[in-house]
């Protein structure tokens, strides 16, 4: 009440709906392996498939805490066991390469908003990629967001100051928000069936027998790539949520 300046006994308190957590995200196992050797995912961002089709409340301290300390002692013991002096000069590349980018961020002269774009793409996914979607919703999403990956190339920042930039990091995170729309896009288009968060109104029921599989994407300068991977089955067999 204090940040929303509201008193709930006069005033109604506003509320907005947050995204609580990423379903999916960069695909490991275990120990945070990637398919990209030497490269390592835990936390929010990574999918090692401990919470199935769903997440329900409480464990991303799994995710972050478990699977982030093994990923990054998995980390550590590559970084001083395989890099040798080949690696001498990786994060010295790594790090020009990513400076480049920032530069090219703060350079850009365009006449877009980072800010409008992501109201654009929040509305999008909010209007078209809901749990309840179906093949022509999902269709027009992905031109829209093809839009808005165009309008990205031209954005401008309001500052470009190097230190503790809002602007800048808020760019970034854009940048990877409308390339992982577009990949849960492809994804929720192909699977045409309907299991966990996923409901296709125009495919209502599940189907175990084509879609009892994860999704893989890649990402390519034209549009994401889908593979597949199989669904290792633990003790219980999986079966359809009815309630
Ligand atoms: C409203 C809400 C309620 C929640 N409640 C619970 C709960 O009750 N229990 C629970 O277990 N979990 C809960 N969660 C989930 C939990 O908070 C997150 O899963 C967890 O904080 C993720 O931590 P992380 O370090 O993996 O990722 P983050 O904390 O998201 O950190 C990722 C960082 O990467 C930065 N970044 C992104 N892109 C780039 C880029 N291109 N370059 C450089 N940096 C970049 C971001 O700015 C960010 O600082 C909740 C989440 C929300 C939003």
């Amino acid at each position: 009440m204090e940040f929303a300046g509201v008193d709930p006994v006069a005033d109604l308190i506003p509320i907005q709906p947050g995204q609580h957590y990423t379903m999916g995200g960069i695909d490991c196992n275990t120990e945070g392996e990637t398919a990209v050797k030497g490269f390592y995912a835990a936390g929010e961002a990574a999918c090692v498939s401990v919470h199935g089709a769903n997440r329900l409340g409480g464990n991303s301290l799994l995710d972050t805490i478990v699977f982030g300390a093994i990923a990054g002692s998995n980390a550590v013991r590559y970084i001083q066991g395989e890099s040798g002096k080949k690696g001498e000069t990786a994060l010295s590349d790594a790090l020009s390469r990513a400076g480049q980018r920032i530069d090219a961020i703060c350079k850009s002269d365009g006449n877009e908003v980072p800010a409008d774009i992501k109201v654009a793409l929040n509305k999008v996914m909010d209007n078209k990629v809901g749990i309840f979607r179906d093949a022509s919703q999902l269709k027009e999403a992905i031109a829209e967001i093809k839009v808005l990956q165009d309008r990205y190339k031209r954005i401008k920042l309001n500052y470009t100051g190097k230190r503790a930039n809002l602007s800048l990091e808020w760019a970034l995170e854009l940048k990877g928000s409308l390339d992982v729309a577009e990949a849960v896009i492809a994804g929720a288009l192909a699977r045409e069936e309907s299991r966990g968060s996923h409901f296709r109104t125009d495919f209502p029921k599940r189907d175990d027998a084509v879609w009892l599989k994860h999704t893989v994407a890649y990402f390519t300068p034209e549009g994401s790539r889908l593979d597949y991977k199989p669904v290792h089955i633990g003790p219980f067999e999986p079966k359809e949520r009815r309630y």
